[in-house]
Order: structure tokens, then sequence, then C-alpha cells
């Protein structure tokens, strides 16, 4: 049965205008899931606000009427964060995707929610400067879904994460109220840091309709280059050295044999497949540090039995390697009609130890698991590409990343390093923050949204898995 009455949508409309309010089949299915396997429930009806007024209008009437409401960027996120459990509405953000103001001085940008990651990348580099966080989808990613998801990317170990950037935020609340935190300040101690308690909160606490973020002046340059292994466990170890020699690379990524042989497949530009892994290592800044850095690097992958090293020798291949590196889900993605990918964490002193794991745990269930991800942030993505259709292949799989969970906590790492809890890793949080870390968390949900009715169904379970007893040989 349907949430919403007529009167209900009526008021809609009269708030977004007709042509905001969509309720045909198609457009509930098209918002019925996102780029998370196995999760999906249609919505009521979808509505695509032009301004923040017209969100806090919504939001007022959805939180006297009890209906949920899940915000949507671009539905990329991969923790099932925008299917809408509850039903009720999804809010579009299309028409609030607009850069609002550069701030040279301040060397700020304000950007609407809707605005795609890189393009805003884009625009600020062509004034010379430098927005840092870049998920790999960043060119269809929006950053209110960025800085809900607190995304991460390839530049993330230099330069950290989307919450590094956030300064200031408009905030919508679940009674409809406005608020801003922050601003284009420095240095900011007033009151509790709202701010970074928005990012990361996955459409939970508020609904983001303005962003003021950090920007840095654009590297002068940038070096890029390719480690072959034929030991995963090299390649492992070498990203540790690395670090430990005080350099700390723009990006730092690893590729095992498998993905490696699907980018190549689907990008062809001559990757190694023979090699059972590859490092591709990132250095930006001046030249002669970026020289310096770049020739120390190579030794320590020479020094860790790399059986090659390739400089890219031009921008045009360095910027063939890192969009190969960028479609590897979308690779691993032709392979079999269903690809579940992760994002198990671990201090980077235990890469090794983790990719060795998941090898172990792949095989012990008999599943196919690729791994790949952003080694120098010890973030790994164990993806498994398997068919939804064989129910029993499907437990295997559940069983082996819960098992992959269990092992990332185990280390010291977390169940997730930059996807987000949403509906996949509910059933697991506790595993890591414990029920007291669970109950203050759900005590800020109810202070600010007491009718729960942001994103409903998401972070918290109704049931927490039972723990996996490792047992090991
Ligand atoms: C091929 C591929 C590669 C990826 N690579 C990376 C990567 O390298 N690093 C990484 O961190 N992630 C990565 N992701 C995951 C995903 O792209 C990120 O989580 C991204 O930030 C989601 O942006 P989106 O616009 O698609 O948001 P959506 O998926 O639409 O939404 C994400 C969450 O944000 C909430 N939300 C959206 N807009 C708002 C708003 N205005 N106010 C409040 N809440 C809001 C939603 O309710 C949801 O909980 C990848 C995904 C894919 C498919």
């Amino acid at each position: 049965m349907p949430l919403l009455t007529e009167d209900f949508k009526e008021k809609l409309i009269s708030i977004v205008g007709p042509e905001n309010v969509e309720d045909s089949q198609s457009a509930r299915l098209v918002f019925s899931y996102d780029a998370t396997p196995l999760y999906q429930s249609m919505p009521d009806c979808v509505v695509a606000p032009r301004n923040t007024e017209e969100v806090a209008e919504i939001v007022k009437l959805c939180n006297e009427h009890k209906i949920p409401i899940v915000p949507r960027g671009s539905g990329t996120n991969l923790s099932g964060g925008t299917s809408p459990v509850n039903g009720g509405i999804v809010l579009h953000f299309r028409h609030m995707n607009r850069i609002l103001e550069l701030d040279e001085e301040n060397l700020t940008v304000t950007v609407q929610p809707g605005v795609i990651t890189q393009q805003l990348i884009e625009f600020v580099e062509r004034k010379g400067l430098f927005y840092p966080p870049d998920p790999s989808s960043m060119k269809i990613s929006t950053i209110g879904g960025n800085i809900s998801e607190n995304s991460g990317g390839l530049r993330g170990l230099k330069y950290g994460v989307t919450k590094d950037y956030v300064l200031g935020l408009e905030v919508v609340l679940a009674n409809g109220g406005i608020i801003r935190t922050g601003g284009k300040l420095a240095k900011d101690v007033a009151g509790y840091d709202l701010t970074k308690l928005i990012v990361g909160s996955e459409g939970t606490l508020g609904i983001v309709t303005e962003a003021t973020l950090k920007l840095l002046p654009k590297p002068k340059t940038k070096k890029t280059l390719l480690a072959l292994y034929d030991d995963i466990d090299r390649a492992a170890e070498t990203v540790s050295k690395i670090i430990a020699s005080r350099i700390i690379p723009a990006t730092l990524e690893f590729l095992d044999q498998p993905t490696l042989k699907a980018v190549e497949d689907f990008a062809k530009i001559g990757l190694p497949t023979d090699a059972k892994a590859v490092l591709l290592i990132e250095q930006d800044g001046d030249a002669e540090t970026v020289q310096k850095d770049m020739e120390k690097i190579e030794n320590i992958c020479y020094e860790q039995h790399a059986i090659s090293v390739q400089t890219a020798k031009s921008e045009q291949e360095a910027h063939a390697l890192s969009a190969a590196r960028r479609s590897a889900l979308s690779a691993l993605a032709r392979l079999k009609p269903t690809t579940i990918l992760e994002d198990a964490t671990v201090p980077r002193s235990q890469v090794a130890a983790m990719v060795k794991a998941i090898n172990e745990i792949a095989k012990k269930y008999d599943v196919t698991i690729a791994t790949f991800g952003h080694a120098g942030d010890g973030n790994l993505h164990p993806t498994c590409t398997t068919d939804i259709r064989d129910k029993e292949e499907m437990e295997r799989v559940e069983k082996a990343f819960a098992e992959i969970f269990e092992k990332a906590i185990e280390l010291g790492g977390t169940i997730t390093g930059e996807h987000g809890v949403g509906q996949m890793k509910a059933p697991y949080l506790e595993w890591q923050l414990g029920e007291e870390g669970i109950r203050v968390m759900k005590q800020i949900k109810q202070a600010l949204d007491p009718n729960n009715i942001l994103n409903p169904g998401k972070i918290f379970a109704k049931e927490t898995r039972k723990r996996v007893i490792l047992h090991r040989s």
C-alpha cells in the first residue's frame, strides 16, 4: 500500500512544482537501488528540490507526517545507503548542482550538494588550485554524497579524505530547521564540531544543502611509476617500507593479478598481466623533491624484489595508468553477473597479512575474490565476482566476507574505511564499536531525528550478526 496520500503529494507539488515530483513506476524503480548489489526497495516518490528553502519545507512536511526521506546524490555508494528501505521519498539534488563561490583569498569553494566531484576538481584546477578528495567514482559521484560518506580516494594517503576539506556546511535538520556549521575560518572552536558530526553521517542526521570546502595550491609537478612483483607479499611489504622511509607518496595503490588482468582487458593500455601484483605510485610537489622521492621509492621497490619498475614517460601515460586503476571495479564487474566489493581496512603495516588472509579465506570458501585498493591507507577492496542466482554460492560469499571483517578487526582495522555502513555493514557495526558505542550513536540519532525520518534503516541493524569464530591451522 502506498505510504503517501494524494493530499500529501499535492502539498509536495505545491512546494517544488509538478515537474519535480515523480511517482511513476519507472521513476520509482530507477531510485529503488544504488551501486550495491542485493539491496532494493521502492520509494513512494522522487522529489527534486531547487533550493534550501524547498528542502526545509519538504522535510518539515515529512516530519509532520512521519514520512521517510532518503537524500540521494548519484547513488554510487557501495553500502546500500540510498535504497529506501521503508519507502517514503527520495530527495534528489539534480537541480542543486551549482558552484556558488570561489574565494581565492581564503582558498575556499562553496558548492551545492549536487555538484559532480570531477567537475569541481577540474574547475578549481583551471584556477591553479587543488581539491584533493578523488574517489574512483568522481566522474559521477556528487559532493553531497562524498561528504555524507566521508569518501576517500587515490590521493588520500598524502592529502586525507573528504572530512579534511569540509570547513562549513548548511544543513536542514529533521524538524525543517536550517543550521550553518563552521565557515571559511581556518580556526573555529565555538561549541561542538557539528561539521564533523554531519560528515560521514550517511544522510541520517541532516540534509546537506551547501558546503564550503578547503582548497590547496595545485602541486607543480607529478610523477607516476608502476612497480611489478611476482610475489604479492613483496608488494605489500614495499608499502610499509616506503612509509617507514619517511616518504608519503600522493598515491600508493595495490592491484593483484586477477584485478590487473580484468583492468587490462577493459582498458587495453598494455599493463603487465603476468605480474602477480603491481603498485601504482605517484608523488607530487616541487620538481626537485618529486625527483628525489621517486628515486628513493624506486630503490625501495627493487630492494623488495620488484621484477621491474616503470616510470610513466608522459602526462598522458600517467593519466592512463591512474584512469585504469580507477576502472578496477567496472573492469571486474564485467566478469560475472554480480560483483560485491568490500573495503576492509587495516593499519598499513598489516596490509601484507590482510592480503594473505583474504586469499586464504577465498580458498576456504571456494569463492573468487580479487583484491585491489588504497594500500598506502591500508584500505583494501576485496571484490567477489559471483552470481546472485546461485544461492549456495552466495551463502559461501557471505561467510567469506564476515570472516574478512573479523580478520580486519583482529588486525586492528575497521569494517569500512570509506564506503560507510549503510544497510550492508549495519549487522557488523557492533563488532567494532561494542554495545556502548552503538548506544551513544543511537542517542545522537534520537536527539537530532526523534521521528527517525532521515534515511531510516541505515547504520543501525535490527540484529547484529554473530561473530565468526576463526579456526586457523
Ligand atoms: C566504481 C566506483 C568506485 C568508487 N570508488 C570510491 C573511492 O575510491 N572512494 C570512496 O570513498 N568511495 C568510492 N565509491 C563509493 C561512492 O562513489 C562514494 O561513496 C560516493 O561518495 C557516493 O556519492 P554519490 O553522489 O553517488 O552519493 P549517493 O550514493 O547517492 O549517497 C551516498 C550517501 O550520502 C547520502 N547523501 C547524498 N547526498 C546527501 C545530502 N545532500 N545530504 C545528506 N545526505 C546525502 C545518501 O543518503 C547516502 O547515505 C565508489 C563507487 C563506485 C561505484
